[in-house]
């Protein structure tokens, strides 16, 4: 023991005060939000029912306290809770807020989990997670069983995934039921009002409507219609911001990173030269591919004499609530995936919302208090809007939800209980799909090939797992999974807008004329030959964190393949044999250049054309394949590759035979 000299009676600690003024600060807005008082009832409803249905109001406390009323109630029985989101963002931005909430560090009590990064550990019970990722570890686990309640959030957006989850988890209820297992519950959350069909689908599920609390709304539409919803967007900012006082915040809805970006710019550059004494504008950009830090920005209390001007996607309808906002800017426009049956591709479009989706961005600006909803578009535009979002699952190419389906060992997929089922004619066209791929065998019965199950175990589109399988046969692996990587996030290469033709100068020695993939690998092979160097990125206008996430998928992918013995080898310069691996899965995005100089579609012999960003914009070569088409002006290709006549013959004999490349002469 130490010596007692030091008197404890004339001793005197520093106490701090500061983390439990935080701490108490957050206990009281948690007390505060609507859904507290619900919190007996929540329990005893989710106590006595396998199944229930919440219905709240966006900000009423259903995604952050519903988890930690279950986990405080025990109702959990010491196994994980799982809380699906359509959006990593939002599951990544809740459970950070939860962690806090319950002051924990993440991936203690609290995590999250979506594609390529999983942050929870074995002590975490309140899990976060992609309503993709619970879809995939319900291919190794249908049963769930490290789950004892499942909460399917953000229903009313009716993913894909989610749609799918619906049926899986209802099965896995019911059989673990049948096996007198240890029962799972089901919550799902929802938004709207409209859930009959929910409670209709999980054997009458009884519904618990959370009081919300909503202020009035004035909702002002345009008089006139509006051709340039951006112009029209920044008009409408300005006009708020010269007459409205500092605090009230703005929320303006536009539909993808590079508007967002290219607004939060011109608000910015605008912002300074607004005459008179108005308030200091703090432009907060948020959309899916924002680096983390950026995204919890939002969150921040916006200062004194200040006034936040919050620019997102639609990710802030309902998935993220921000508090201060009075103004709503609605451009009526989304960015969403649509099915084209003829091509059996996705194309990303931006269309108009549907009308319930234009209530739930107008009921952003009514939170706190009475707010105000501008409409970038007339009335009789509304009026001709969708009364509701029709469900992806009927919108979208279903080859890797089919896929999906059978490697959890669910064969008959045109009869799955979907809550509403896709066109049988989607199913056949994703069956056809994956049978070209070789993922199924070709004769009716729906059996998956080894490659098939090969297939399922990549957290990747069938086609791009397609391309990682074929690299053993062109002996091309590591290159393959460089560039399947690079696709896999967000973009690599940083152009902004001020520094534009510099950029595009700077990197054009990396321009292959084979194509964006090779283009790519050349980035990542000089990359990696200066060590990841964060000079020779601002250097070459690349973006280091896209840059080492790429090599975080990379580092995963690469563990997958050693653990099937797909053998690490690299084909050096050789980049044919590349292409040629791209063939293999793509060849259903093929297009063929026509005498005119146009190219069609070898799918759907629709024109389509080379998006100015590509690094094949400046050639005409003869056939080439694409990742994706987006519909502006003009259906672009992007990503794209040069490949021969030959290689699509090889790659899908079948599927060409009908197709037939190269009818035409080419000079
Ligand atoms: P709901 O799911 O019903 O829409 P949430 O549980 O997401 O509601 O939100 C409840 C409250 O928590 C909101 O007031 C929101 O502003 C706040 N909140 C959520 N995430 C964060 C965060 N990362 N930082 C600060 N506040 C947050
Ligand atoms: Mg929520």
């Amino acid at each position: 023991m130490n010596g007692h000299n030091d008197r404890p009676s004339q001793k005197r600690f520093k106490f701090s005060q500061n983390g439990d003024d935080h701490y108490n600060k957050i206990r009281e807005e948690r007390h505060n939000l609507p859904i507290y008082p619900a919190r007996g009832r929540l329990i005893s409803e989710v106590q006595r029912h396998s199944s229930v249905v919440i219905i709240g109001e966006t900000g009423s406390g259903k995604t952050t306290q519903i988890p930690q009323f279950l986990f405080e109630a025990g109702i959990n029985r010491n196994s994980i809770i799982a809380i699906t989101q359509p959006r990593r963002v939002a599951a990544i931005t809740i459970s950070q807020r939860v962690a806090q909430e319950k002051r924990t560090d993440l991936g203690d009590l609290v995590g999250y989990c979506v594609r390529f990064d999983d942050t929870t550990s074995e002590r975490t019970k309140i899990k976060y997670m992609t309503d993709g990722m619970l879809l995939r570890e319900a291919i190794s686990d249908p049963l769930m069983k490290r789950y004892s309640v499942v909460i399917l959030d953000e229903a009313h957006e009716r993913t894909i995934h989610t749609d799918v989850l619906f049926g899986v988890v209802k099965q896995a209820q019911h059989e673990r039921k049948k096996l007198a297992m240890k029962p799972l519950k089901i919550i799902v959350m929802s938004a709207t009002m409209d859930v009959d069909h929910f409670s209709q689908y999980f054997n009458k599920a009884p519904v618990l409507y959370l009081e919300g609390r909503q202020f009035p709304i004035r909702v002002l539409y345009c008089k006139e219609e509006q051709s340039d919803y951006l112009f029209a967007a920044l008009v409408t900012l300005f006009q708020i911001h010269r007459e409205a006082p500092a605090q009230e915040d703005v929320l303006i809805f536009l539909t993808g990173q590079e508007e967002i970006e290219s607004m939060v710019k011109s608000i910015r550059d605008i912002g300074q030269n607004v005459p008179g004494n108005t308030p200091n504008l703090l432009v907060c950009p948020l959309y899916a591919a924002l680096p983390a830090p950026q995204q919890l920005k939002v969150f921040q209390t916006t200062p004194k004499g200040c006034r936040k001007v919050i620019v997102a996607t639609n990710i802030a309808e309902t998935s993220i609530t921000i508090s201060g906002v009075r103004f709503v800017i609605d451009t009526g426009m989304v960015k969403a995936k649509i099915y084209n049956s003829h091509g059996g591709l996705d194309i990303m479009k931006v269309v108009h919302l549907s009308q319930a989706q234009a209530q739930q961005r107008c009921g952003r600006a009514g939170r706190e208090s009475p707010g105000t909803c501008y409409r970038l578009y007339t009335e009789q535009q509304y009026e001709a809007f969708k009364k509701n979002t029709v469900p992806e699952i009927q919108r979208c190419n279903l080859a890797s939800v089919v896929l999906q389906l059978l490697a959890m060992g669910i064969h008959d997929v045109v009869n799955f209980d979907f809550m509403d089922k896709p066109s049988t004619e989607a199913i056949l066209s994703a069956i056809e799909q994956l049978k070209l791929l070789g993922a199924l065998e070709t004769d009716a019965d729906l059996k998956l090939t080894s490659l098939g199950k090969l297939m399922a175990l990549f957290p990747l589109d069938p086609k791009l797992s397609r391309v990682i399988l074929a690299a053993k046969d062109h002996h091309c692996l590591e290159e393959i999974l460089s560039i399947v990587s690079l696709l896999s996030v967000d973009s690599i290469l940083y152009t902004p807008q001020s520094k534009r033709e510099k950029a595009l100068a700077v990197r054009e020695k990396f321009m292959s004329s084979e194509g964006d993939h090779i283009t790519l690998l050349n980035i990542y092979r000089a990359y990696k030959g200066v060590n990841g160097n964060k000079a020779w990125c601002m250097e070459n206008f690349i973006n280091m964190r896209n840059m080492q996430t790429a090599f975080d998928v990379r580092k995963q992918l690469r563990e997958i393949c050693m653990k099937h013995s797909l053998p690490l080898e690299s084909c050096g310069q050789d980049t044919a044999s590349v292409r040629r691996c791209l063939t293999t899965g793509y060849f259903m995005s093929s297009a063929e250049l026509q005498k005119e100089g146009e190219y069609v579609s070898l799918s759907t012999r629709k024109t389509v054309s080379i998006h100015p960003s590509s690094a094949l914009f400046h050639c005409k070569p003869a056939y080439v394949l694409y990742n994706e088409l987006v519909q502006t002006t003009k259906c672009y290709m992007r990503d794209l590759c040069v490949v021969d006549a030959d290689w699509l013959y090889q790659a899908a004999p079948v599927y060409f035979s009908k197709r037939k490349p190269g009818m035409h002469t080419h000079a």
